[in-house]
């Protein structure tokens, strides 16, 4: 036997194996052609094939009939082969996609800080300087009195020695972080919060939300879970607008009362709030919620409380040596921070008001210097945010330092704190935003200085081309 009759014999052999694993053809079910002929089958069960075109015909047919309005189901069974098939559950098959969607897995987050474990003081602060620039005698203060509540309330301590509540008060210009922070804090420390807005209370019976609404917001953000509600935080901004109205005859429905009415609320009482609602009507069940273990944390502007705070100053200074030294706070940047209990009764706070909130402190207003910090350092600085929104089209943003000065040096000029910050750039960035993803060849952007002043503009390079920044700003 020859080597080539020999190797026809084994290649014979391995045809008669490969065609012995090879599955046997497909035939429509409906026009009976193969699959080498009529294209690929789609299948369905039971062994049925079925070509594109019968797919197609039957569809079309279908249509038809569905548009006449006279489709009736049992015309399918006059085609030979579909008797079996329930045809329009398969368009919907085909028309969905393969794969369902994974549902998303609803992650437990880990909360950065663990209520069960307490977190100690130093810890709920370094957690707050990744988010809050500056302000740090107002975070190590927060840590403290949070670390305490939540201490209080895990040991119930309620015996002999009762801990008092700690309620705060937060006393700081607009736009300085006072929300900031309670969100930060509350978002560390994975409880709910609500916010409300104390202009917007009234007493019960009177326009407005009554007082009790906070705990219904607040059970609101607890997923309407009492028990998540009693250990949450309720902050109650402006706070200053509901000081006693001087020399006034008239009853006070939104200041002094409204004080009155967040007394026992401050302190710890069983309040009846709606579920899923934010008013009692016959309609909605009522759960009991004590506010005992709710930490309250209060905030305002203060304006004028400087002045007062003066003037105190001023009076004592005046009595014997120090009679000289007038003006000596005129100019006093840490003024504020030298408040005491009396000048916020001068302010218009009622004394029973102060004493449900024992601890009291100040939040600096914004330098320049805060404010360049604000934009560029935080963990969701905006700084970031627009980066990262350009890095998806993959370039490189940056701001020079004088960019970002001229950006604080406006923000300073509004008066509205860090708030203004974002409103500023957002209006520096729209160009850029529109302008860059149609450019594909661009791949770094610098915003300079005199592009915020309005007398240049942004240095734009190609891909290729990127520089760093230190080296962008000598050239
Ligand atoms: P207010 O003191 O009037 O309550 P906010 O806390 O609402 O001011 O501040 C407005 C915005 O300014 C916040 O959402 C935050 O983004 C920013 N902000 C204010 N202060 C700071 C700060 N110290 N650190 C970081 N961001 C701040």
């Amino acid at each position: 036997m020859t080597d080539k009759y020999r190797d026809d014999i084994i290649e014979g052999e391995d045809q008669e194996q490969d065609e012995e694993k090879r599955e046997p053809e497909k035939f429509c079910s409906l026009c009976r052609r193969p699959e080498s002929q009529a294209g690929k089958m789609i299948d369905l069960p039971n062994n049925i094939h079925i070509c594109s075109d019968c797919m197609q015909k039957s569809f079309d047919m279908m249509n038809q009939q569905m548009n006449k309005g006279n489709f009736n189901y049992a015309d399918l069974l006059h085609m030979p082969g579909v008797s079996m098939i329930d045809l329009t559950g398969l368009q919907n098959q085909m028309a969905q996609p393969k794969k369902e969607p994974r549902k998303k897995k609803e992650k437990q987050q880990e909360p950065a800080l663990d209520l069960k474990k307490i977190p100690a003081p130093h810890k709920i602060k370094a957690a707050l300087d990744e988010y809050v620039i500056g302000q740090e005698y107002a975070k190590k203060v927060m840590s403290v009195a949070v670390y305490n509540h939540y201490k209080r309330v895990a040991t119930d301590t309620m015996d002999e020695i009762e801990i008092e509540k700690s309620n705060m008060l937060m006393i700081g210009p607009t736009g300085c972080g006072k929300t900031y922070l309670v969100k930060t804090l509350a978002k560390l420390l994975d409880v709910p919060l609500a916010i409300a807005d104390a202009t917007s209370l009234t007493e019960a019976g009177y326009i407005g939300d009554d007082i009790e609404s906070v705990v219904s917001k607040l059970l609101a953000a607890a997923d309407n879970d009492v028990e998540k509600a009693e250990h949450g935080i309720i902050f109650i901004d402006e706070i200053d607008k509901i000081a006693k109205k001087k020399n006034t005859n008239q009853r006070d429905v939104s200041g002094e009362a409204v004080q009155q009415g967040m007394l026992k609320l401050l302190e710890g009482s069983e309040v009846e709030v709606p579920v899923g609602a934010n008013s009692k009507n016959a309609m909605v069940p009522l759960v009991t919620v004590n506010t005992r273990n709710i930490l309250f944390i209060c905030g305002g502007a203060f304006p004028d409380l400087e002045n007062i705070i003066k003037e105190r100053l001023n009076k004592q200074a005046s009595i014997g040596f120090y009679a000289d030294l007038k003006d000596k706070y005129d100019n006093d940047p840490h003024l504020l921070e030298k408040v005491t209990v009396d000048d916020l009764r001068t302010f218009g706070m009622i004394p029973e008001f102060l004493g449900r909130l024992p601890v009291i402190f100040t939040l600096d207003g914004l330098s320049e210097e805060m404010l360049v910090k604000i934009l560029r350092e935080p963990r969701n600085a905006i700084l970031k945010q627009y980066q990262k929104l350009l890095a998806l089209d993959e370039v490189k943003l940056e701001f020079d330092e004088g960019a970002l000065h001229a950006i604080a040096k406006m923000a300073m000029e509004k008066k509205t704190g860090a708030r203004a910050l974002r409103a500023i750039l957002e209006e520096y960035m729209l160009d850029i935003m529109y302008e860059i993803p149609k450019d594909d060849s661009i791949g770094q952007v610098i915003i300079t200085r005199e592009y915020i002043e309005g007398t240049g503009g942004p240095k734009i390079l190609l891909r290729g081309q990127e520089v760093p920044l230190l080296e962008a700003q000598q050239g």
